[in-house]
């Protein structure tokens, strides 16, 4: 008996059996949810606070930043990941599966290896991998809501003292803020250009591009993105990829 790598209950497996079913859902979710998904939802936009008309940088894509995320994403490398390692675990050819819908295959070979592989030594990153997949999966699916993720950012406003500096809260799909200091309006898109980095802590980072701390880890590893000694990662150019 040893506690559960994910939820810390003593169990006979590294994962405990409810761990376990969950994760074995939440890959029926990505199977299901990659089939359910492949046009974009409708999305509304909703009008620019306060009528002020602005220059957009660029038309928002098809979709919306969660279905494109999904669909052209990391989603289909990060299962694929997981198989060639959990095959490796087992000794076993990384599978093959065919082009189509191979996300979808990806997620049944690992829902059908998953329990000859509980002792893997990063079964704790695949369960929240795969947890984070199958919750964006269904945002793209239109099965549930994206739910506000907000981005901060100092006010670049110039004012007696300086710089204004108020931090401005942009939600997902709102590219504009008003600063509650100065009341001017910024699109982030504006904002994020005059910076030179953006430091997020790991959760925060994580949080904010809407991918799971094991990918940014990846994305560091690849040098896609920098991480500071303290564990931060700067976002900056991930975010004005996204806008
Ligand atoms: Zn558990
Ligand atoms: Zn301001």
């Amino acid at each position: 008996m040893h506690p559960c790598v994910v939820c810390e209950t003593h169990s006979e497996a590294p994962l405990c059996e409810r761990c376990e079913t969950k994760t074995r859902l939440n890959l029926a979710t990505i199977a299901r949810t990659w089939r359910a998904s492949k046009t974009p939802p409708q999305v509304s936009r909703k009008p620019t606070a306060g009528g002020v008309k602005m220059k957009r940088r660029s038309h928002p894509m098809p979709g919306g930043d969660a279905w494109q995320d999904w669909r052209h994403g990391n989603a289909l490398g990060a299962l694929k990941e997981w198989a060639a390692a959990f095959a490796e675990h087992l000794g076993r050819e990384t599978p093959i599966v065919p082009r189509e819908d191979a996300p979808a295959h990806y997620a049944h070979w690992l829902a059908n290896a998953l329990a000859a592989v509980l002792d893997h030594p990063a079964m704790l990153d695949f369960v929240n991998e795969v947890q984070s997949l199958a919750a964006r999966g269904k945002v793209a699916a239109g099965e549930a809501d994206p739910g506000p993720r907000a981005m901060l950012a100092p006010c670049p406003s110039l004012i007696d003292t300086g710089e204004c500096g108020e931090l401005l809260r942009y939600y997902h799909g709102q590219p504009y803020a008003r600063c509650k200091a100065c009341g001017v309006e910024w699109e982030l898109g504006d904002v994020l250009a005059r910076l030179d980095a953006v430091w997020l802590p790991a959760g925060l980072a994580s949080h904010t591009l809407g991918v799971t701390t094991r990918t940014l880890q990846r994305w560091a590893k690849a040098g896609q993105i920098t991480q500071d000694e303290g564990g931060a990662y700067d976002v900056l150019p991930l975010i004005l990829d996204r806008i």
